[in-house]
């Protein structure tokens, strides 16, 4: 008998080269089959005319093939096949880059469907790498139903497809499965199917994989959207659950004067810096661990709240067995996701401590240190120790402040009195590795996790359901906007003359390519247009900056030589980085001031505004220049609107409403799928799914009563969130 977990074989023979796509593609069995959605319908209403394409469209044509030729570009020695496609209306190039096999499907007279983004592509429009659908000739007579638009049209799924695998192949295969699986139970309750008036997931699979009208297609999409949203939700409410019956360190906030510790920042704490200090100070106090994300903008002034949320915990005793203690202190682990920011941190931490009389240890994968050193000198108050020795003092409780890396969680490291942990742009740190980290002691640490990533308000509610929020939206006083220029491409030169006089004058400049080498993959044709940073790195140092130091940085470097890069450029060894977005994260070079991003378009908002967050880090007024290829409409608004907004959220949320055409870069690493992303554009359907799961768990905390739901949520928990 076929079921869900029966290979994909079961149903149909698989020719080898299908084999290979299905591995590809990550399909194995059945379940993984019938969950692999059309990413859209063919109606021929949605056909548009040949003559009507503009350059920067998304369309999809249906017309004859009239032209082929395959050959190797001479620049680049990439596989190219170009054929021009005609309607009645016109015609087209189109070209595939990398395709070869495409080759063997073209031929001359073949009517196809294709849907692709059309390219001014050397002064010529131009469909590049379309996806391309078989289609049978329709017989005369059947013309005009062809053409028509009645809602009863029938709705053609189409897949994405690979190398050896069609829609037809999908269709065909899909809708076999379907007949052959029998019934499949439901892992959302029959009661939350019937409240929202949402189908039966066997319904919904047949509606979503061949439905009869549009009113089917729709409403199986809401109900795998809805299902998407809720079982993410279930998973972090019922983890959300499990971390409160633990027993945390209840923080006697009123004994610690955390007010004069706030005067050794030297500025006064913005508005919403005091609140978050205020809701953490409060879930501080109870004996329940908080779970806490302080969300704010790069340079909002995360590390003083973490600071005042670390002095507050450190200034009380222990307690054991419910009595406290007359001395030592509770402890405090603060995790960095690299050894350069621990580092910093750890030295922010020992001037701000300075003359407390509290330790403060630094231990990363390089190495370990601790404040204040016996034998104070003048460059520095720290000493080396050996990493032993500092895992001694962490397990007896005399060191309070521990800073590091993932070194942090490491098994041999035990605290005494752990009752915070922080975690510095790593959002998903669950009930296990807090597990890890209290290890022996009866307590359970409180978390503060703290993001700089702005993501839209339903996104952070779903894949943070299982956090309390804070936000600083506000930036700290005398803070001087960047200034953001669009820069057309034939102003290169006065732009770098600009970067030229502030390298001059001292300060250091980031250039963002969207790639790493000239190589194209399979199928990304506009990389080749893009620069890509060995290239650029290569130019620049030739031809522009001879003179100046120039270092590269790219996700395809192992860590130990990213490091590397990073100390050379905070030291002032590298004038300028060139770089791939991998700088977005928590980098901090104050010194750096001007940052070019080639290829703009490319980048969602949000991402940008990360990346320009990279050179507001000091008092010195910053510059960003986006090179961008702002011939279509669209790209000129979403660049204008870049330079208008106000924080990185209200960008995120732009993201999220325009994407389609990958606005929302890295969507995927969120772990959410299409069908999901788009039901987070629906405030309403993430606060229904969100109340829903809240419910389900207030009644049946541990799944129990609803054993698949238990083991979606499973599942979920498991995922790779970022
Ligand atoms: P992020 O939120 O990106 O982690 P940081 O905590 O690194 O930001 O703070 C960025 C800079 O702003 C630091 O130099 C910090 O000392 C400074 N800063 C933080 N809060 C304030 C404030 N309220 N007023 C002035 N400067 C502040
Ligand atoms: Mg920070």
């Amino acid at each position: 008998m076929v079921t869900a977990s029966s290979p994909i074989s079961d149903i149909v023979r698989l020719k080898e080269i299908t084999k290979i796509g299905l591995k590809k593609l990550d399909l194995n069995t059945v379940m993984d089959l019938i969950y692999y959605f059309p990413f859209r319908y063919s109606d021929s209403s949605l056909f548009t005319s040949i003559i009507n394409l503009k350059d920067g469209d998304d369309a999809t044509i249906r017309g004859t093939i009239q032209n082929i030729s395959n050959k190797k570009s001479w620049k680049t020695k990439v596989n190219m096949s170009e054929a021009i496609v005609e309607d009645v209306s016109g015609s087209i190039r189109v070209i595939w880059f990398h395709q070869p096999y495409l080759a063997k499907m073209l031929k001359l007279g073949k009517v196809v469907e294709l849907t692709g983004k059309v390219t001014d592509h050397q002064g010529k429009l131009t469909l590049v790498n379309p996806s391309m659908q078989n289609e049978r000739v329709m017989p005369i007579d059947n013309h005009d139903s062809l053409f028509a638009k009645d809602d009863g049209a029938k709705l053609t799924p189409i897949y994405p497809e690979t190398k050896g695998i069609s829609s037809e192949w999908f269709r065909h295969t899909i809708s076999k499965a379907l007949s052959m699986i029998g019934n499949i139970e439901d892992h959302i309750p029959e009661e939350v199917l019937r409240k929202y008036s949402l189908p039966h997931l066997k319904n919904a699979l047949i509606w979503i994989h061949g439905p009869k009208n549009k009113k089917d297609m729709e409403i199986a999409r809401k109900r795998f959207a809805f299902d998407e949203i809720f079982s993410i939700n279930v998973a972090r409410q019922k983890e959300r659950h499990e971390i409160r019956e633990n027993h945390a360190y209840a923080i006697d906030t009123s004994t610690v004067d955390v007010e004069s510790f706030k005067s050794r920042f030297g500025f006064p704490l913005t508005t919403s810096q005091e609140d978050s200090v205020g809701h953490i100070l409060k879930d501080l106090e109870k004996n329940s661990p908080m779970s806490r994300l302080l969300e704010g903008d790069v340079g909002s002034g995360k590390t003083a709240v973490a600071a005042i949320a670390t002095y507050a915990t450190v200034m009380n005793r222990p307690s054991v067995k419910g009595k406290k203690q007359t001395f030592g202190n509770l402890q405090v682990a603060y995790m960095a996701p690299t050894e350069i920011l621990a580092t910093q941190h750890f030295e922010s931490f020992c001037e701000l401590f300075e003359g407390t009389g509290l330790s403060i240890a630094l231990l990363t994968g390089g190495g370990a240190r601790k404040y204040p050193s016996k034998v104070a000198s003048k460059t520095k108050s720290w000493t080396e120790i050996s990493k032993p020795q500092l895992k001694k003092w962490i397990a007896s409780g005399e060191i309070p402040i521990v800073i590091g890396t993932h070194a942090l969680i490491q098994k041999s490291l035990e605290f005494k009195h752990l009752a915070l942990a922080i975690i510095d742009e790593q959002h998903r740190f669950g009930l296990n590795q807090r597990k890890g980290l209290a290890k022996k002691d009866a307590h359970f640490p409180h978390l503060l996790s703290m993001t700089a990533t702005p993501i839209p308000r339903t996104l952070a509610l779903t894949i943070y359901g299982d956090l309390d929020l804070s936000i600083l939206d506000q930036m700290p006083a005398g803070r001087k906007e960047t200034k953001t220029e669009i820069v057309s491409i034939d102003k290169r030169e006065e732009v770098y003359k600009k970067i030229e006089k502030e390298l001059k004058e001292g300060r250091q400049a980031y250039v963002i390519c969207a790639r790493i080498d000239a190589t194209p993959d399979e199928g990304e044709i506009q990389k080749l247009q893009v620069v890509s940073v060995i290239q650029e790195a290569e130019r620049l140092d030739r031809d522009i900056f001879p003179h100046r130091n120039i270092g590269i940085l790219h996700s395809k470097m192992t860590k130990k030589e990213k490091e590397m890069i990073m100390q050379d450029f905070a030291n002032h060894e590298i004038d300028i980085l060139v770089a791939t977005s991998v700088v977005e994260v928590g980098v901090n070079i104050p010194n750096a001031t001007s940052i070019i991003i080639e290829g703009a378009e490319r980048f969602g908002l949000a991402q940008l505004h990360q990346l320009r967050g990279r050179v507001r880090r000091s008092t010195h007024q910053s510059y960003c220049y986006l090179f961008a290829d702002s011939k279509s409409d669209k790209t000129r608004e979403r660049m204008k609107l870049f330079t208008q907004a106000k924080n990185g959220f209200e960008l995120a949320e732009y993201d999220l409403q325009m994407r389609g055409g990958g606005e929302l870069t890295g969507a995927k690493q969120w772990g959410i799928s299409d069908v999901g992303m788009d039901a987070l554009k629906n405030m309403k359907l993430v606060e229904v799914a969100r109340q829903s799961a809240i419910e389900i768990i207030k009644n049946d905390p541990t799944l129990s009563k609803n054993p698949l739901l238990k083991e979606k949520a499973e599942k979920i928990k498991n995922m790779h969130f970022e």
